[in-house]
């Protein structure tokens, strides 16, 4: 009988960590099938419990995003994003912050869980991956969100064809009201037609639903690895100053490259920049690196942390046809987008 409750007592102690990992996963929301047949399939039970979820109605729905080339950092960065959450918001499954408030990064050498992230092969799924867990925000003024996160997977690799990454691209923005764009070094002018093209086709898929003369809401542009430190600081301010230089219209450009901005700037509410420091050697190129906070460049810290604090100073919900939606009627759009995106 000793045996018994000292076993018990074992599962229960280790089952109580801080780990988020050990009570919630990423699912897939969206799966794209590979090879000459392009279905999308939506995971029906992922749907169930995020989006009909009881404890969600009347919420309005926050969705951040994140895209970009693969192995850049941004699982990584959204599981830093995690903890950053569950320390500040309760969730569908924790009723309890954990960490609270500025221990929000946990203890130092705690391995970063979360989304699969550091892995060396390329993904096999594509698609949309949703953290399995929704955070519950109510307001100052009786304003109730739920906060979605997303994950990309199989953007920009070697196996995606440029239709599957419009594809992926698009839905994402689509579904999203915050759109990372996860970017290393430097913003060059293939990125900025890259991303008219993606808006283009993701325009084109919503047009019969979504009339607004800005379709999309937030971009965020997150330049990881920044090296022009002496011209432009690391930060959201110095990011904006040059986002600002490089998306300004200037007489002596061409015609294609002054219409891609003009593009661009008509498709987003709002376009931010971050620029973010080395995150310093060992998280860059140690293989046994398990993402313990510990290890990473201070520089790197402050400046993750200064992003995530503008992130969710003030939340935006998303809005679809200039209204806000809930969890609910989001599902009746990703549905709906889905479809168009079929063939
Ligand atoms: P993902 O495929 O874009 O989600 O990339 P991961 O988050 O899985 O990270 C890939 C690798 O990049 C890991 O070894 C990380 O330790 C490393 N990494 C994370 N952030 C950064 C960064 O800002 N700069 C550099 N150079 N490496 C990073």
């Amino acid at each position: 009988r000793l045996t018994l409750i000292i076993f018990s007592l074992i599962i229960v102690i280790s089952y109580s960590g801080n780990s988020i990992a050990q009570k919630q996963a990423p699912v897939q929301l969206l799966q794209l099938a590979t090879g000459n047949d392009s279905t999308i399939t939506l995971n029906e039970e992922v749907v169930k419990n995020l989006f009909l979820n009881s404890k969600l109605k009347d919420r309005k729905v926050v969705v951040l995003s994140i895209v970009g080339a693969f192995r850049k950092g941004k699982s990584f960065l959204m599981n830093y994003l995690l903890r950053y959450l569950y320390a500040h918001y309760p969730s569908l499954t924790s009723t309890e912050l954990i960490n609270e408030g500025d221990d929000w990064m946990g203890e130092p050498e705690e391995p970063l869980t979360g989304f699969d992230w550091k892995s060396g092969v390329e993904r096999v799924t594509k698609g949309l991956i949703l953290w399995g867990d929704v955070f519950l925000h109510d307001g100052p003024r009786n304003e109730k969100y739920a906060i979605y996160i997303m994950d990309t997977q199989g953007l920009f690799d070697t196996e995606t064809t440029t239709a599957e990454n419009s594809k992926i691209f698009s839905l994402s923005t689509l579904i999203s009201s915050i759109q990372i764009l996860n970017i290393f070094n430097l913003l060059h002018e293939d990125q900025l037609q890259y991303l008219q093209f993606a808006t283009e086709y993701a325009r084109f898929g919503s047009s019969a639903m979504d009339s607004d003369k800005t379709p999309f809401q937030d971009l965020l542009v997150l330049i990881r690895d920044w090296n022009g430190v002496d011209e432009y600081r690391y930060g959201l301010r110095g990011g904006n100053a040059y986002l600002n230089r490089f998306l300004e219209i200037k007489d002596h450009q061409s015609k294609e490259l002054q219409s891609v901005r003009r593009y661009i700037k008509s498709s987003f509410k709002n376009i931010n920049c971050v620029l973010m420091p080395y995150p310093g050697k060992t998280v860059a190129v140690d293989k046994r690196f398990d993402g313990r906070w510990i290890s990473i460049d201070d520089d790197f810290v402050t400046i993750m942390t200064e992003l995530f604090n503008h992130l969710f100073k003030e939340l935006k919900p998303k809005m679809i046809n200039g209204k806000a939606i809930k969890s609910d009627e989001l599902l009746v759009f990703i549905n709906s987008y889905v479809e168009s995106f079929k063939n």
